[in-house]
């Protein structure tokens, strides 16, 4: 079977459990590459109003 050349490095391992800590917090849940705010994928921003890097709907 194929072994990796090199042990992972504490950074590498740290990135990782970095995205794991997000997904345990935000369940089903992605961040809005606009505002930042978590938004639910596929869907309107709620903050902002953008979606897919433009305003498609006026936020009041
Ligand atoms: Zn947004």
């Amino acid at each position: 079977m194929a072994a990796p050349k090199r042990k992972k490095s504490k950074a590498k391992t740290a990135m990782r459990k970095a995205q794991w800590m997000r997904k345990l917090s935000l369940p089903g849940l992605s961040l809005c590459p606009e505002c930042g705010q978590p938004k639910t994928p596929h869907r309107v921003c709620p903050h902002c109003g953008y979606y897919k890097d433009k305003e498609v709907v006026e936020v009041v």
